[in-house]
């Protein structure tokens, strides 16, 4: 087999404590997902899950420098707690999704939120705010087993050290058993996709220089410099 063009190499994410690597197949993210987050944007918190995508490519290892983008003035941190596939499947009934996850991860859904304020207001759609290079900066993964909870557990990001976003990942709408089960009768999964699962509250705008740090006690932590 020979390809016209040079095939596109493998995205990738870092595994905590190895050196081998887990490769990133899509990435889905779930929208509004925490109560207090869909409050602040001025929606109703009793939709269903509703998601969209970022190219496999969008991830960076952290820590990382991302530049900040074009397209934009207002660029936005949502910190989210990052669930990766092992698995393939589809309509996985939310009792047996763990037996699909290979691990989690801590993310930044980087989002150009200008960008997203026009496709809202114009019914476009959301690409250009949500998928555009290196808006998936992604902490190194760490295995289902090592990982002590998918159902409580801080989660929080500071931008040079003052706190921005603090909440605790049991305060999703949707949990993690219930938001991919209903991604998996949307797509069917498989091995390699990444989920996003939703930002806390606390969402804002960052400028070049700025660092971003946060984490998900017991399961990882992301440092990410605006160039
Ligand atoms: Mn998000």
């Amino acid at each position: 087999m020979s390809y016209v063009i040079h095939p596109a190499p493998q995205a990738s994410l870092a595994v905590a404590n190895s050196s081998d690597r887990f490769p990133v197949r899509r990435i889905f993210c779930v929208g509004r997902n925490y109560e207090e987050h869909v409050a602040e944007m001025g929606n109703d918190t009793r939709e269903a899950p509703f998601f969209f995508t970022k190219p496999a490519d969008a991830v960076m290892d952290s820590p990382c420098t991302m530049p900040y983008p074009t397209l934009t003035n207002n660029l936005h941190h949502e910190i989210e707690l990052v669930i990766a596939i092992g698995k393939a499947g589809s309509d996985i009934a939310p009792d047996e999704v763990q037996n699909h996850i290979w691990g989690a991860g801590v993310g930044i859904d980087m989002t150009r939120r200008d960008v997203q304020q026009q496709a809202k207001d114009k019914r476009r759609p959301w690409d250009m705010s949500k998928g555009f290079d290196h808006s998936a900066p992604i902490s190194a993964l760490v295995p289902l087993a090592d990982v002590p909870s998918l159902t409580e557990g801080t989660i929080w990001l500071s931008v040079n050290g003052e706190p921005r976003q603090t909440g605790d990942i049991g305060d999703m709408i949707w949990t993690v058993d219930e938001h991919i089960s209903a991604l998996s009768q949307a797509v069917r999964l498989e091995a390699g996709d990444i989920i996003m699962t939703g930002t806390p509250a606390g969402v804002g705008a960052v400028v070049r220089g700025d660092v971003m740090t946060g984490g998900v006690d017991g399961i990882g932590e992301i440092q990410v410099t605006v160039a």
